[in-house]
């Protein structure tokens, strides 16, 4: 198993955990861009947005229902926060296992990023 968010959800590689189920991870980001900069992952290997089948759909709207529960448990949720999907290479997707960037913690500077 060569994907590196893989093996953080199978235990193999440490990280920094804060929310999980039987379906999706929650972890900080080790290079964080913001006060709270949490990434969300499925446990499920799926590569990018473009690689979406229509069976993951499904999978997807639950991610975002997880995204919610996580900015509630780092204590976002009210003042508010950005979830952002990088895909290919302008959008500046590096880990090529599909991830939620889960923002918060400071006003962002710019509507887009
Ligand atoms: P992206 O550019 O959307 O592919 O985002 C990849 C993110 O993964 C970056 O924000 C990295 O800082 C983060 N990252 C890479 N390796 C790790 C790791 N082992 N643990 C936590 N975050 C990581
Ligand atoms: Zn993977």
């Amino acid at each position: 198993m060569s994907c590196i968010f893989c093996r953080i959800a199978a235990g193999e590689i440490p990280s920094d955990m804060v929310y999980q189920d039987d379906e999706f991870i929650a972890f900080n980001d080790i290079h964080p861009q913001t006060p709270v900069h949490i990434l969300i992952i499925p446990r499920k290997h799926i590569v990018s947005v473009a690689e979406l089948a229509d069976e993951d759909v499904p999978l997807m709207g639950r991610m975002m229902a997880f995204a919610k529960r996580v900015a509630e448990e780092a204590g976002v949720a009210e003042k508010g926060y950005r979830l952002v999907i990088n895909m290919g290479p302008d959008g500046g997707q590096i880990i090529m296992h599909i991830h939620m960037h889960l923002l918060g913690g400071r006003k962002m500077a710019d509507r887009m990023r």
